[in-house]
């Protein structure tokens, strides 16, 4: 994957940029705030100010390697600078939900070692799930692991991103711990750790906070056995 300027630049959620390209409905710009999505996480949204007027961000779409802002108006053929804005309570919504779920997969794997995530989804209305690997484990048992997770948020625990070589990360133990949801290395072979302080070290590319502390509480809403293997866990925050 590449490195995003949302990785580099976590605040920033305002900056110009310059049309590199334009269709009826999306553009692609010389440089983006905005998450593409991945990794189960949806996509920034957000809008651009142009000499016209703003626009919404809908959505964003990476077609072969690029990456097209999709715009709300299909009249519009925007061209030169213009300024790109961020929905930041979204973004926010996102990094303490996908923050949290980062903490509920230490637990899961910390309680039951080696379980691996099977899938994951941090949607933008403030609700998720992951799946895991496990099987003959209570459902209950898995639904009370959110008191662990509002402990860690209560805590404020810093969260960094750290690069690492790929090549070693795979000699580390529980770092690459999705089947599914493991982000590749950037095009110079390395790859991204989401650290959270003596909690949690795993591959991801998303969107996190900087301080659990920063999310709202967390709850597990449901916890399904999807066929012999999965249990897929809901969540939310309060
Ligand atoms: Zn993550």
């Amino acid at each position: 994957m590449a490195v995003y300027l949302c990785h580099e630049q976590p605040d920033l959620h305002e900056h110009e940029a310059t049309v590199l390209d334009a269709e009826p409905e999306r553009v692609v710009l010389d440089r983006s705030a905005f998450h593409p999505g991945g990794g189960g996480q949806v996509c920034d949204t957000g809008w651009i100010d142009h000499a016209g007027g703003t626009v919404a961000v809908t959505g964003v779409e990476t077609v072969g390697g690029v990456v097209w802002h999709v715009l709300a108006d299909d009249s519009l053929e925007l061209a030169g600078p213009v300024v790109v804005r961020v929905d930041h309570e979204r973004r926010s919504r996102v990094a303490q939900l996908h923050t949290d779920s980062h903490v509920l997969n230490a637990l899961v794997y910390e309680r039951f070692p080696g379980t691996l995530v099977t899938g994951a989804q941090v949607n933008d209305d403030g609700t998720g799930r992951m799946d895991f690997d496990l099987s003959e484990i209570d459902n209950d048992v898995l639904r009370g692991l959110d008191a662990g997770v509002n402990e860690v948020i209560r805590s404020g625990i810093e969260v960094r991103s750290v690069y690492v070589d790929a090549g070693d990360a795979g000699t580390v133990a529980g770092l690459v711990r999705s089947l599914s949801v493991a982000p590749p290395p950037t095009p110079d072979g390395r790859l991204r750790i989401i650290d959270i302080d003596g909690i949690d070290r795993q591959a991801c590319g998303g969107t996190h906070l900087s301080n659990t502390g920063a999310s709202r509480p967390f709850r597990i809403t449901k916890v399904e056995s999807k066929g012999k293997r999965n249990r897929r866990i809901r969540f939310s925050l309060d």
